[in-house]
């Protein structure tokens, strides 16, 4: 096999989103909002991000856990759809690009500044 010192674009049909990602919501009540990913279920095709989506659940009393019940706000999953990966250098959303590095190694790039968005 010829090797290449040249990096291979992949397909980027598949959003690959990662825990500690910097996100914009781009629908739903926080549409507009940058925030960090706090989960990923891939399972089913969501994502939790922090302060977005918010909502308050009513939590029965579990004495097991020290804990009195009540209603507590917490972080309602989005869809993976709803949500795009975040540019620190374009300052926005962006979509994304692959790009397999000479080591083999697969990084995420931003399609309109090529800025590498895995650190
Ligand atoms: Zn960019």
């Amino acid at each position: 096999m010829k090797r290449s010192n040249q990096t291979k674009k992949v397909k980027d049909n598949q959003v690959s989103i990662k825990t500690g990602d910097r996100v914009v919501v781009i629908s739903g009540k926080d549409k507009g909002k940058v925030a960090n990913v706090k989960k990923v279920l891939p399972q089913l095709n969501k994502i939790v991000v922090e302060d977005a989506n918010m909502m308050t659940k009513a939590m029965k009393p579990n004495p097991m856990a020290n804990f009195q019940g009540g209603l507590i706000k917490m972080e309602a999953p989005l869809d993976y759809s709803n949500v795009m990966l975040f540019c620190q250098k374009c300052e926005k959303a962006t979509r994304i690009s692959y790009k397999v590095l000479e080591n083999g190694a697969k990084t995420r790039i931003c399609k309109k500044c090529n800025e590498q968005l895995d650190v």
